[in-house]
Order: C-alpha cells, then structure tokens, then sequence
C-alpha cells in the first residue's frame, strides 16, 4: 500500500505542504482538505477584491485542475471534526474517515466576534475568507455610513475597504492611537492622516460596547463605552482570530492559543504536524516560542512541515530548522507601511520621524534587533531582517541604524571603534 499523508486546510500552509510532497513523492497518497468551498487564493488580496480595486480572478492561486493533475485528491466544503492518533484517521463531518500516515493540521484561526450584544446582527463582517470578501463588498457598496473595530493590522483593511467604497466610516480604537502596541503617537499619527485623507476618521478612547438593529435584525449603530452613537449600516470588526485547534483537543498535543510544535513543525503527537497561523512554533532566532501570522511564513511552514512529513517516514530530503523574519506590508495608503520580526515584543526601542510621512522604529531584545515598523522609506528592510537573522548585538548603535539611508558597513565599522 502506498503512504498516505492527510492535510486539514487549503490555505498557504496546506496547499504548500502538499506540493512539498508530491514533488519527492510521486506514488503517495496525498489528500487536502477543507470546508471552504473554493480552492487556495490569495488571502492577502480579497480586501483588494472588497475595496472594489480588484475582479475575482486574479485572486485565484490554484483551480481544482491544479489537484488533479498532480494527483491530489482535493475534498472542499469537508469539515474535520476529529484527529484520532491512536486509529490515524481524521473524521468528517459526513462521518467519513480518512486514513493518514502522517497528517498535517495547517487550519489557521478564525475571527474572534465581539462579547457584546447584537454583535452577530446582520451587516456586522468579520473578514477571513474570500465568502467574507464577497459579502464585505456587497454590502460596503450599498452602505452609506460604516463602523470599524479592532486597532490592528486587520482592521485597518476594513477602514480602508470602507474608505474605497465611500463609506463614511469611523474606526474606533480602544487606546489614543492605531497598533499602539507596536507605533508610538509619531508614528501613528501618519497612520491616522492617511485614515482621514480617504474619509474615515479615528474615534480614541473608544470601542463598541453594543450594536442597535432595526426591526429586520440589521444593525444600523454601534454604540461606543462613552455612550457615543455612530451611525453604521455597515460594521467590520477585527479584534483577533481563535485558532482552530478544537480537533486536538482531545490528543497529547500541546495546545495554547495555537498548537506547539518544534522547529521542524512536529506536533507532540506522533505523525502529526503543524504549519501556519495555527502553530506555536520554535523560534531558533529568538530561542522561544513564537506565533506569526504573516503568509510568507505560513507558506515557509508549510513546505517545511511537508518535507518533515516525508523524510519521518524515511524519504531522504534534507530539512532545516524553521529560521524566518516575517514582515507584513500595507498598501492603502500613499506611502509604504511595513513590520517586521516582532514589532510588540522587545525590552528596548528606538525611533525617529523623518518627515510627515516617514518614520521607523526598531525593538530589541537582550542587545538584538528583533523587529521594527517602516513607513514611508523600506529600502532598509532587508538589512535589518539579514541582522535579525545573524543575532547581531546592534542596540548599542542606535544611531548608526537609524540613519536614513543605513548601510550594514557602516555598522561593523561602529562596531570595530
Ligand atoms: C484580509 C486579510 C488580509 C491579510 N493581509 C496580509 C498581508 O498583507 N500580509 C501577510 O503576510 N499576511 C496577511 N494576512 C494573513 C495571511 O493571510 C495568513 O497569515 C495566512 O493566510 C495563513 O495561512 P494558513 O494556511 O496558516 O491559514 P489559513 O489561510 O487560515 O487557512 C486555513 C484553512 O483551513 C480551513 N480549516 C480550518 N479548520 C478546518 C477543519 N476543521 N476542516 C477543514 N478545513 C479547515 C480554513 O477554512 C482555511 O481555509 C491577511 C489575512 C486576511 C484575512
């Protein structure tokens, strides 16, 4: 009988292992599933597609074809409800059971809804999928006023999607300024001009304490914690995802606020992997576990996890412990936004403004540059990611690394005195 490996998800990370796969392993039973109803996209792309910016078919990354000439058995709108290690099967929630020999848990999160009344009402989006897309659109097309929650990466899309199809929206924010775990108010600020500049306006001190609907159970206000009431037909909230580890609750698997696994994306359950947002991994930069939820590393998880999946079961490829700076770029605005690393996390930090539309900060830890925020200017990116990678103690050189056009020369230089 032919190996069998299972992948739950089609995402980045799942799509990613099984072509890992299938490359060193032509005669192997390879079977990715997912509730969704459509094959991998370009999850990054669908607030393009709701802004109204983009048509439907570039956001496309693989038809079914793509599983079919490879030989993948592709099983969409199939929902895994159980992982059982002991028989290797997972069951659907027809009740079906697939084998595996090994199997691959790449489900990623879902959004998290607010705990506060009508929070479920009809016209309040959450945004995850391109079905989420479609809808966001649809309605933000009709919608005259607009309500966005969540002060993060995320829900900035919405702001922006609400901006695109002239919402006029506000963006609640629970602090004094956007991503405050990450931008100080100099930073920020440039974030809340360009918000106002496509007509939303920043609301601080805020967030939704509950929606008012019509007779019809659609929302038509939100009502913040200072008792403010904005107008809202349309609401997008974006307060963080839950990850859906749900069917390995019941294995030996360490689960917390993700699922763990080692560098090699190896769960603590025999032939069980995990890749993508839904991992707890081993950092071996920062010699901890991290969590990431950027594409570029869920696809690195995933062709990593695959090719681990092969050689544990004796295929010889060579693997290498996950090592990855991840960075996440925004582009609704005029200039370009971009974090890196681990922007939030860090004991030290350095900043400077360089216009009205260019700033940075970079965050450090035990000496090593771990992560910063660009905006306006990213020509230095890959310089810092090439010193986070290398460990490099830096932060006693704040001012060589905060100089506009930085050169890493410039650094062991300053290094050598
Ligand atoms: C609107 C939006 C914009 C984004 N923009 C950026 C960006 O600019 N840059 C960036 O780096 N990242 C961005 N991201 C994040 C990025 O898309 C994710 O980090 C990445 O897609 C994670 O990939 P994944 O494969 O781990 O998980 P996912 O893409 O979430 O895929 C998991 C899949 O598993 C399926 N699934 C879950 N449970 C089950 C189950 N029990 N049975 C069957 N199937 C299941 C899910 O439906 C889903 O299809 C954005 C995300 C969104 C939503």
């Amino acid at each position: 009988m032919s190996e069998s490996y299972v992948i739950i998800g089609d995402g980045i990370a799942g799509s990613s292992a099984a072509e890992a796969i299938r490359e060193e392993a032509p005669d192997a039973d390879v079977t990715v599933v997912t509730d969704e109803g459509e094959a991998l996209y370009n999850r990054i792309l669908i607030k393009e597609f709701a802004k109204g910016k983009l048509p439907e078919a570039p956001i496309s990354i693989h038809e079914t074809d793509w599983y079919d000439e490879r030989d993948i058995d592709l099983r969409l709108n199939t929902l895994v409800t159980d992982v059982n290690p002991d028989a290797h099967t997972v069951e659907t929630h027809e009740g079906d059971e697939i084998s595996y020999d090994k199997l691959l848990v790449a489900a990623g999160g879902t959004p998290n809804q607010l705990p506060v009344e009508n929070s479920d009402a009809e016209g309040v989006h959450h945004f995850w999928t391109f079905q989420d897309a479609r809808q966001i659109r649809e309605h933000a097309e009709d919608a005259d006023t607009g309500v966005v929650v969540g002060a993060g990466l995320l829900g900035i899309d919405l702001a922006a999607i609400c901006g695109g199809q002239d919402v006029d929206a506000k963006y609640l924010m629970r602090g004094d300024r956007w991503w405050r775990y990450a931008l100080s108010s100099d930073g920020a600020e440039i974030i809340h001009d360009g918000l106002r500049e496509m007509g939303i306006e920043p609301v601080f001190e805020s967030g939704a304490d509950h929606f008012e609907t019509n007779d019809d159970g659609e929302v038509v206000a939100t009502v913040d914690g200072n008792g403010d009431r904005h107008e809202s037909e349309f609401v997008g909230v974006a307060i963080g995802l839950d990850f859906n580890v749900e069917i390995l609750q019941d294995t030996d698997a360490t689960i917390d606020n993700g699922v763990h696994v080692d560098e090699y994306m190896r769960t603590d359950v025999e032939d069980v992997y995990a890749a993508g947002d839904i991992t707890q991994y081993w950092d071996t930069i920062m010699d901890e576990r991290a969590q990431n939820g950027s594409w570029g590393s869920a696809k690195q998880q995933g062709a990593l996890a695959g090719r681990t999946m092969l050689a544990d079961e004796g295929h010889d490829v060579d693997i290498e412990p996950f090592r990855w700076v991840s960075s996440y770029s925004i582009t609704h605005f005029d200039f370009p936004f971009l974090s890196f690393g681990f922007p939030t996390m860090g004991d030290e930090s350095c900043e400077r403004k360089y216009s009205d539309t260019e700033w940075r900060r970079l965050t450090f830890k035990d000496g090593k540059l771990i992560g910063g925020v660009l905006i306006g200017n990213l020509a230095p990116q890959s310089k810092y990611k090439q010193l986070i990678k290398d460990e490099a103690v830096v932060a006693d050189q704040q001012d060589v690394l905060l100089q506009e056009n930085f050169e890493i020369d410039e650094l062991a230089l300053a290094q050598e005195q």
